[in-house]
């Protein structure tokens, strides 16, 4: 009997399953093995509920999410990811528990990979 091209569906369809299922299984493997680690992404509702802010002395339009970075004290002005300077109207995103404040294009990059504040290594979960 010859293979229609139904049956070769049929059986691309169960060699691609077993693929999926063996990316499952390493998949599974790895948050068993990093699982206690931050080496996670942390939940989109957790990312989302870290306040996100732009950076600005004054901005005139009475919006109050505007903070201020990059005055004289001389701390915390550089996001620890990327290493640059916050600029004025930079986004940036303050994780909660321990107020450490980036650039929010690369906390939320770092956040898809892991759990922790790459200052201090707090759990954010
Ligand atoms: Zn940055
Ligand atoms: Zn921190």
């Amino acid at each position: 009997m010859n293979l229609t091209s139904k049956d070769e569906n049929l059986v691309l369809i169960c060699v691609l399953a077993e693929a999926i299922l063996l990316c499952l299984c390493l998949a599974a493997l790895m948050v068993c093995r990093w699982g206690k680690t931050c080496s996670q992404s942390l939940p989109q509702h957790i990312l989302d509920s870290f306040p996100i802010s732009q950076v600005g002395s004054t901005d005139g339009n009475g919006n109050d999410h505007v903070i201020s970075i990059g005055s004289t004290d001389g701390n915390g002005n550089d996001c620890a990811i990327c290493l640059d300077g916050f600029m004025e109207n930079d986004i940036v995103r303050e994780l909660r528990p321990c107020s450490h404040v980036f650039h929010r294009e690369c906390i939320d990059l770092w956040l898809a990979r892991n759990t922790c504040c790459p200052i201090c290594r707090r759990s954010l979960l």
